[in-house]
């Protein structure tokens, strides 16, 4: 079966199948917001999440400029996981 691809990370999407009859549901991926605009996998959504919960702290204190915090942190995360998935593949 085909995988697609992480926005973030730019590897595969983990299928999720159910566990008894192995019938996959999942393939699509998570929302990839705030991080970019796309689809993104298991591991990379961990990243999503917490970017959002730090995007809910912005909000309370608004003397952070959220837009330049919340992009930089996001350009941060894309960085470091497609360097992640890059190494992944040497060491394949
Ligand atoms: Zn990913």
């Amino acid at each position: 079966m085909k995988y697609e691809t992480c926005d973030i990370c730019k590897g595969d999407i983990e299928h999720h199948a159910d566990n008894e009859t192995g019938r996959v549901y999942w393939k699509h991926g998570h929302n990839a917001q705030p991080i970019l605009d796309g689809q993104c996998c298991d591991v990379c959504q961990e990243y999503v999440l917490h970017l959002r919960l730090k995007q809910l702290q912005l909000d309370t204190n608004k003397t952070f400029d959220r837009n330049i915090t919340i992009k930089s942190m996001a350009n941060r995360i894309v960085a470091r996981r497609r360097q992640e998935t890059k190494e992944r593949l040497q060491h394949a």
